[in-house]
Parts: C-alpha cells; structure tokens; sequence
C-alpha cells in the first residue's frame, strides 16, 4: 500500500501532482508521502501489539530529521549504527525515547556518547566489545543495557552483501558460543545483560527464517536465565521485505505471525528494528531527462538522478520500477512488473516500448538505475520517477563527480514542505575551504 498513483496519466503523492514539486523544488527530487510512511509504521505496531512493542525505527534507512521527528512523534523509538546516528535520534525524538545501538566497531567515544545520552540498549557484536563497553561504562559509575546479538546461522535469505546472519559474516556472537560469552560477564558490575538480539539481513520475503530465528531465541533466553541474567527483552530486529516490483512483500501480520509465539514463550518485551519496511515504499526519486542516445544496439535514457543518489541498482543489482511521471495516452499508464521476486528481472514487453537503460552523467558504466527496461520514447525535459525509493536512497547518497546531493521534499495530503535543502556549491567545499592550502 502507498500513496503515489496515477491519476488522468499524471503521477500523484497522495493528492499533490509530483510534476509541480519537480517543477518548484528542481530535480533530482525525493518526495516522500507522510501517509504512507505512518501506513507502514502503525502496521508493524498493530501487528505487534500483543508483544507490547517497542518499534525502533532503524535510522540507517534513512536519517532525515523531520522523518525520523514524525515516527518518534508517533511512538517509535529508534535504532542507531553509529554516533552521527545516535546525534540525529537524539535530535529528533522526544526526550527519552528508546535508543537502540547496533553496529560491530563503536569506538569508546561512541560508547561513551551513548551512556551519556542514555542509550536503551546496546546490541553486543562481539565479545571484546561486550567487555569495553562493560569497563567503560563501569569507570564512568554506571551500568550498561546490553542484549547479545547472536548470528543464528541460518541458511541464506537475501544479497550477500546484506545477509547478517550466515556463518562466518561479521555480525553478532557465533550460537555455539554466546552461552560462554554470557556465562563470562555473570556479575560483572558494569552491565546488565538484559536481552537477546538477532537482526538476520535485509530485505527478507519469507517468514520462515524469522520462525526458525525465534526458536533459537527461546533457548536462548532460558539458558541466559539459567546463568542468572536477567533477559527482559528480545529484540528480533529488521529486514522485513517490501514491494519493489508489485506485491511480492508480505504484511506485518505475517512476521507476527511466526514472531509472537517465541515473545510469548519467553514473557519478554518484543523490540524490533525496522527502516525498510516503514519507509522504502514512502518515496519516489524524481528525475529530468537529460539526453537520450543509441549505441551499439542499445538505448539509453540519461537523466540527471545517478548512482550517487540512487545506488542500490549498483550495489546490490536491486530493482527499482521506473516509469514516466505523465505516460502518454498509448502506453500503459503504469508498469506492470511480475510480483514474483525468484523470477528474475523478465523483459516483459509492453505497447510502444523498447527496452532502454535508465543511466546517471556519473562518470562509471555502473552508473544506472534500470537496465532492459521497457520504456515508451523519451524526450528531453521528460520526468521520471523511480520508484520505492525511500529507504538506503537518500542515507548512501554521496557528493560522488562532485554532484549535489537532493532537496528531500515531504508531502501531507495536498501540502508539501522540503525537509531537506538541494545542497550548494559552497557547501560542496565548506569542509575543505576553512583549510585551504
Ligand atoms: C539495517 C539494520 C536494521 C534495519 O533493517 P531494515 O531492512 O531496514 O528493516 C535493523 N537492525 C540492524 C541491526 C540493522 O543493521
């Protein structure tokens, strides 16, 4: 479910025209749908509700401030990676809202940060790091929240590039040995183990690894009380899938499905840590095209988003639907991509297209948001949108060929306001102009 559709061959975002925003704010252009990102956020504390949730909306997905304000606004909490994320959590919840820190290299600095600001839980990578953060947070006279992040080795889900819980991949302590990890910190007077974390990759369209991840938990859980901790929560993290293509995601409901009976087993409160799931599909990126040119048996549409905005396509080969913003009348009005996520990507052709590569002025051949799309001829000044666009679009975005990042704009029924300034020339330097040689 979302709010952009196409009304009379014209995209919309809920009940604003996005062609007016590319034409008042400039391209390239994120523009998210505020009713679509609160859809997202009350379905997962819905779904949850008899776990008694807390919903730590994972600000890696995407930082902005005013999108992370409106989800702690509407009760969530947040999960942070670093401690420019924590500074953003910070400054966008309201006080006292649950903060999550994940992440295998927090340096001192940032445990120290965190314990100051009143970090909710640390998720424990490792057992070096268990024991740092126990010491530090012994010398500073307090004690710190942790919940062990266990790899539960399942087999893969996802990209291997975000698969987080496979054997062997950098992520959380070994299943084997987390019991002796826990049994080596019994007493220690700077921590509390409190919990049990398992984030297990991103996106994941099946409920089954959260099924079997679950399971391992609960015995977990009884093993950890055996040593005498005391685990009060159980914090399944991330990575529910979304529609990218049609509709190949699953509901909530269904992650709670098989996620419910191991919280209830335990008696702990459930946290979950989800960023895709609540804003990937709040959002199209918008583009101008630029130029567009054949080659060598190929055809290529250049417009002026590209992999610095955009570089999931590059990274993980992901799919974006990419579709004109005003469709002319002899093509269909949107595109009609197979919802079936094992399929790959088929040239399906389609009434007046051919099949055209969405590519960036970025000065690599990886540069591109689609490849062998069926598209209906472009001109110049033709808008784009790219769809699905909100989550890992705009937070890996870079100032790559030296590019200005994009204005963010945020659309609430017939409004809009940016949320976020293109950025300048000036500020292209700014770090470097203050010390110039
Ligand atoms: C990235 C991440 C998440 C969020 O994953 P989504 O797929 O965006 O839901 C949650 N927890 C941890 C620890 C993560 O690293």
């Amino acid at each position: 479910m979302d709010h952009f559709e196409y009304r009379d061959r014209a995209l919309y975002c809920e009940d604003v025209p996005v062609a007016d925003l590319a034409e008042q704010y400039g391209t390239p252009l994120y523009v998210y749908s505020e009713a679509t990102l609160l859809h997202h956020l009350r379905e997962i504390q819905t779904a949850f509700a008899p776990a008694n949730p807390v919903v730590c909306y994972s600000v890696k997905a995407n930082g902005n401030l005013s999108l992370c304000r409106l989800m702690g606004k509407h009760g969530a909490g947040y999960d942070v990676t670093s401690g420019g994320e924590f500074f953003r959590a910070l400054k966008a919840g309201p006080q006292g809202s649950k903060i999550v820190f994940a992440g295998v290299g927090k340096t001192d600095a940032e445990i120290r940060y965190a314990l100051e600001h009143g970090v909710f839980l640390f998720d424990i990578e490792s057992e070096q790091e268990l024991h740092a953060i126990g010491d530090i947070a012994h010398h500073m006279g307090r004690t710190a929240a942790v919940a062990l992040r266990v790899n539960p080795d399942l087999p893969p889900k996802t990209h291997v590039k975000t698969d987080t819980s496979v054997k062997g991949v950098k992520f959380g302590l070994d299943i084997e040995t987390v019991v002796d990890v826990a049994r080596g910190v019994v007493g220690h007077p700077g921590l509390a183990v409190v919990g049990i974390h398992m984030h297990l990759g991103s996106p994941i369209l099946k409920t089954e690894p959260y099924r079997q991840g679950g399971e391992r938990a609960v015995k977990l859980v009884k093993a950890f009380r055996d040593l005498g901790h005391d685990i009060r929560y159980l914090n399944m993290g991330g990575g529910f899938g979304i529609n990218y293509r049609r509709d190949e995601a699953k509901p909530a409901g269904a992650f709670a499905e098989v996620i419910l009976p191991a919280v209830a087993e335990t008696g702990c409160q459930l946290v979950l840590e989800p960023g895709r799931f609540i804003v990937g599909n709040a959002a199209v990126l918008l583009s101008r095209v630029v130029f567009t040119k054949s080659t060598g048996g190929k055809h290529y549409v250049i417009q002026d988003a590209a992999m610095n905005d955009l570089i999931r396509p590059t990274l993980y080969g992901s799919f974006h639907r990419v579709w004109p913003v005003r469709p002319a009348a002899d093509v269909p009005e949107r595109p009609d991509v197979d919802g079936n996520p094992d399929v790959p990507d088929p040239f399906r052709p389609m009434p007046n297209c051919f099949a055209q590569d969405v590519v960036g002025p970025v000065c690599e051949s990886g540069d591109f948001l689609a490849k062998d799309r069926p598209l209906p001829a472009l001109k110049r000044g033709d808008l784009l949108a790219v769809f699905s666009a909100g989550a890992y679009g705009m937070s890996m975005a870079s100032n790559y060929n030296s590019r200005l990042r994009a204005a963010e704009v945020l659309v609430t029924g017939g409004t809009h306001r940016l949320i976020r300034r293109r950025e300048t020339f000036k500020d292209l330097v700014a770090c470097e102009e203050d010390c110039l040689l």
